[in-house]
């Protein structure tokens, strides 16, 4: 059902790049319900205590998530967005390096499903697993809506499972 809900955009960030868009979903109420539904469905929550969102989209299906399954919500986000304490995290782009953050006292001694809209190489959220272990948490599991299966995101994320609710090749 999500499929064709999700729109090509050529060239967008960049010439060369087919950025995949995730408004139309979100605009459509029963495609939105779905995605949370299946996040939901992906990982069994009795498996993790806190929901953490990769800014920005993550973000958007992150807290959905959490308000529905009743957790709690923590936010990874770019630098220096976070008021408190922070630990970052850099990681590798195709031209030069970004980096993450995220609070000192977010996740200590929790078990943390890791949710985002997009797995595409797998950089941003192996910068996010490895966040959550320096402040003391456990990442147990990724979940996106959509992942890149020509790349090797879910290699890079290993052994850290991914649930994708749609794989496209
Ligand atoms: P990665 O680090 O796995 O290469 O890229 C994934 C990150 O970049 C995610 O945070 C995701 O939001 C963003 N991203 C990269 N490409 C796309 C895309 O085509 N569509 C969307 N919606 N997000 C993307």
């Amino acid at each position: 059902m999500i499929e064709k809900y999700i729109r090509d955009v050529p060239d967008f960030p960049k010439p060369g790049i087919v950025f995949k868009d995730i408004t139309p979903l979100l605009q459509n109420p029963e495609c939105l319900k779905a995605s949370i539904d299946g996040l939901a469905q992906a990982v069994d929550p009795a498996s993790y205590d806190l929901i953490c969102g990769i800014e920005s989209r993550g973000f958007i299906f992150g807290t959905a998530l959490a308000r529905q399954l009743g957790k709690g919500f923590i936010p990874v986000r770019k630098p220096g967005k976070l008021p408190w304490k922070t630990a970052s995290e850099s990681y590798e782009l195709e031209y030069g390096t970004d980096t993450i953050e995220i609070h000192v006292d977010a996740c200590e001694g929790r078990r943390v499903l890791v949710v985002d809209d997009l797995l595409a190489t797998g950089g941003t959220m192996e910068a996010a697993l490895k966040l959550i272990r320096k402040v003391g948490g456990e990442p147990v599991a990724a979940a996106v809506v959509i992942e890149l299966g020509f790349l090797p995101g879910r290699e890079k994320v290993a052994p850290v499972p991914v649930h994708s609710l749609l794989r496209v090749d």
